[in-house]
């Protein structure tokens, strides 16, 4: 039993069900970068079976024993030097946000046989120290990963400025998805998931408010 995510699972049907939604159109991504294990076990235990990284070595060191049974994510930025690794080890890769990344992933994962889903980020708010494609390149960078590189985008992903009202940066994205005919939004974090739901995300990545503090 996790009376944490009890309440997340609680409060997100309850989001689900204000925005009129389907009860299964959000899914919870657990976020346990830099947590102990021992936060993470009763979430595990309770049945939780979709975790978010941000780093791909810490990502293989925690969940190489668990990784049958989970669906992994990398929610972090990926230097080119680490796609191989990633694609070997996530099921879902929510940072491609850029030219370089996309031509080498689509290299691995001819060499692998086998594809990650892939999200494309967003720098929605456009701040210099996030990663992420601006809302003005979107279109042809999702364009270039189709039609240059062959792959497959399953959604969009963003942070939006951390000091801002998130909703504009939400509907932005859902806005860019909708227009490139992408079908999945990973947007909302512990504080804003809520108002993620109401704009249409799909997966909602909750760290904090299910672990404690990192
Ligand atoms: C750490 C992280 C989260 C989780 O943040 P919380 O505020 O702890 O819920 C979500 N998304 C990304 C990309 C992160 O790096």
């Amino acid at each position: 039993m996790s009376e944490a995510l009890n309440s997340i699972r609680s409060r997100i049907a309850a989001a689900v069900e204000a925005a009129g939604r389907p009860a299964d159109a959000v899914q919870l991504v657990a976020v346990s970068k830099l947590q102990p294990w021992e936060h993470i076990a009763p979430v595990f235990d309770a049945g939780q079976r979709v975790f978010g990284e941000n780093r791909v070595q810490e990502a293989k060191e925690r969940w190489t024993p668990l990784r049958e049974q989970i669906e992994l994510r990398l929610i972090g930025p990926l230097q080119t030097n680490k796609a191989r690794d990633a694609a070997g080890l996530f099921d879902v890769i929510e940072t491609l946000d850029r030219e370089k990344l996309a031509r080498v992933l689509a290299d691995e994962i001819q060499a692998l046989g086998k594809a990650p889903r892939l999200y494309v980020q967003v720098n929605t708010g456009e701040e210099p120290q996030k990663a992420g494609v601006t809302p003005g390149e979107a279109d042809a960078f999702v364009a270039t990963c189709r039609g240059t590189y062959g792959l497959t985008i399953e959604g969009l992903m963003c942070i939006p400025p951390a000091d801002k009202d998130p909703a504009p940066h939400f509907r932005l994205l859902a806005d860019i998805a909708a227009r490139n005919g992408v079908a999945r939004l990973s947007m909302g974090m512990s504080d804003d998931f809520e108002t993620a739901i109401a704009c249409g995300a799909t997966s909602v990545r909750v760290g904090s408010a299910l672990f404690g503090a990192r």
